[in-house]
């Protein structure tokens, strides 16, 4: 059934300190960033919440800094800010290839970083990079701001770590990767435009021919955006030359066999999600080993 939007109503506290003390008054108000996540459940009819506290006018949030050793992004940056962006383009751009591909550029004006973490799909298109690249959450509340890995953010499904009366402030990511190779890809019903069937952010270190480092995010493979923890520990220290590729390949496929959770809904099968990212781990290995 369609919404009734008279009986919703929105709050727009003209800075982000009136709003934090708005939302510690009243818990229950829902933060509305960019609105591509909310309005589409409000017009459907599936808001519960009757009262948006709005964010998308604080330019207190939308920032992105560069610094010497991290990007720091605001929540507020929307995905045009990030994809256009030189500094990240140049040393994260599995975080501009994921701004690039998400939804169409109307979403990609309006949608911003906060809302795609915090709405905690899945499926969701920067969490894969954001977890290959180590980022750390800043949240804020009227008592102040607490930091957290974001690999620590995600507690179950659309659960977080957010507490009543807290807001996403920003997102921290080191952006000095010297020797890494990057990786990623997204599957989808098409090329464009398509939520992920599965999607795979990687990074790797190779020295000598040994796998010095590797890190793993993927989305669709369990109830939260996740790093493989088992798929890295078995390939970190092992050899990858073309010789030893099949034998890496099946250890890959072994230990994510054991860590991905996949399942059947309206895009895709659990089958197919297991085959196919087994598939993105074997592509990112052979590239490693050419
Ligand atoms: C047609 C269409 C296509 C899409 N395609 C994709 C896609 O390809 N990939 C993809 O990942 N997503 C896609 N999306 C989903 C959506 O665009 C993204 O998740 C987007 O990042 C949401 O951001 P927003 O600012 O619009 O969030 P909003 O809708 O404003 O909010 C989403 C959630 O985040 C909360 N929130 C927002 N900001 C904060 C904050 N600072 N602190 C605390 N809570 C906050 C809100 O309360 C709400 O729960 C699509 C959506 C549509 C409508």
């Amino acid at each position: 059934m369609r919404a009734n939007v008279t009986e919703y109503s929105l709050v727009a506290p003209p800075t982000l300190h009136e709003a934090l003390r708005q939302l510690a008054s009243d818990p229950e108000l829902t933060p509305i960033a960019g609105g591509t996540e909310l309005m589409v459940a409000l017009s459907a009819g599936r808001l519960a919440q009757k009262t948006l506290l709005s964010l998308n006018h604080l330019r207190e949030l939308r920032f992105i800094d560069a610094h010497d050793d991290t990007i720091i992004l605001g929540a507020g940056a929307t995905f045009t800010d990030i994809r256009r962006h030189e500094a990240i383009a140049e040393d994260l751009p599995l975080l501009t290839q994921a701004a690039s591909w998400t939804g169409s550029i109307a979403n990609q004006n309006r949608g911003t970083l906060g809302g795609n973490i915090v709405n905690a799909s899945p499926a969701a298109d920067t969490p894969p990079a954001l977890l290959a690249y180590g980022a750390t959450l800043t949240l804020i509340s009227a008592a102040g701001t607490r930091s957290i890995p974001y690999s620590m953010f995600h507690l179950g499904y659309k659960q977080t770590a957010l507490a009543p009366g807290e807001l996403l402030y920003s997102v921290s990511v080191p952006r000095r990767w010297p020797g890494y190779r990057s990786y990623i890809r997204k599957v989808g019903t098409r090329n464009a435009q398509a939520i992920s069937k599965v999607a795979i952010a990687a990074l790797a270190r190779v020295e000598n021919s040994t796998i010095r480092d590797l890190r793993i995010g993927t989305a669709s493979l369990r109830e939260t955006p996740t790093r493989c923890g088992a798929t890295e520990r078995a390939l970190t220290g092992q050899v990858l030359t073309p010789a030893t590729l099949s034998t890496l390949v099946a250890a890959a496929r072994a230990a994510l066999g054991t860590e991905a959770r996949p399942i059947d809904d309206i895009r895709s099968t659990a089958r197919y999600r297991a085959a196919v990212a087994a598939n993105l781990v074997e592509e990112f290995l052979g590239q490693l080993a050419g």
